[in-house]
């Protein structure tokens, strides 16, 4: 995918998961990289174990329910290469749970992650982007923003949240190309953050199922790759078995 080479990419949630196999596919195709998670000694093996590539990656610790980080991180792209070519809003948590248990906490944190996290994204790139005439901002959701299930009713809530302001943004913003990303169950420690014992095996049971990251990951740098005037709006990835 020579087309990735150069751009210059920003990517929150990237220190495990979707997020780190992403970053291995975009480096490895040379595009340049500011990533940000909370987590910087994951981010900074990912860089070692990225070995010789032809683009940077710099890496910024970001917290995404802080609005002053996600702008640094956008900040810090700018100062460097001057554009940003693609923001990937990626950092999600899925505590699932059901709303009887009223785990109040566990609520506002999917909403701040999830949803606030990648309004502040855009908050952050979409006076720039609009400047440029141009830019790419993928926003990654999930087959449940598609539909619910018992458990979860926030996070299904958030998601097709994501899915709702990816289209506004779509509609409003002709100059800037808009994907949402809409996985089944991938295989990352997503299930990790579930509180609940009973609901946390149920999860890791269906989760044998999963498809690996790297999929995603590559449905990611699929849709980056098309054409300037190729705008692609969504995609739905799950395993072959999941229903
Ligand atoms: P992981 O748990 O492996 O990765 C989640 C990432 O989000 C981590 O890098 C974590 O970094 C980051 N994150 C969490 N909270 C914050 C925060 N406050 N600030 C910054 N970063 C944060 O899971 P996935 O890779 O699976 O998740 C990536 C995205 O994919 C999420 O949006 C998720 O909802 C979505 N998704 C995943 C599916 C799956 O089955 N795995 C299915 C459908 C969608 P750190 O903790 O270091 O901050």
């Amino acid at each position: 995918m020579n087309d990735l080479q150069g751009r210059i990419v920003v990517i929150t949630g990237a220190s495990s998961g979707i997020g780190a196999e992403t970053v291995k596919i975009l480096a490895q195709h040379g595009a340049h990289l500011v990533i940000g998670a909370r987590r910087v000694d994951r981010m900074d093996a990912l860089v070692s174990e990225l070995g010789n590539i032809e683009g940077q990656v710099i890496v910024k610790q970001t917290d995404v329910t802080k609005q002053a980080d996600i702008d640094s991180l956008i900040r810090t792209a700018l100062d460097k290469f001057g554009r940003i070519d693609v923001l990937i809003n990626n950092a999600g948590l899925m505590p699932l749970s059901f709303l009887s248990q009223t785990k109040v906490d566990e609520w506002e944190q999917m909403i701040d992650v999830n949803l606030k996290g990648v309004l502040y994204g855009i908050a952050a790139v979409i006076g720039p982007m609009k400047l440029q005439q141009s830019g790419h901002i993928i926003n990654i959701a999930s087959i449940a923003g598609h539909s619910v299930f018992a458990t979860g009713s926030v996070y299904c809530a958030t998601k097709h949240a994501v899915r709702a302001l990816s289209e506004g943004l779509r509609q409003e913003e002709p100059h800037i190309r808009t994907t949402v990303i809409s996985p089944g169950a991938v295989d990352t420690e997503l299930p990790n953050a579930i509180s609940d014992k009973r609901i946390g095996a149920a999860t890791q049971e269906m989760y044998q199922q999963a498809i690996s990251a790297t999929k995603v990951a590559e449905s990611i740098a699929w849709t980056m790759a098309q054409p300037a005037n190729v705008d692609v709006n969504e995609i739905v990835i799950r395993p072959v078995s999941q229903s």
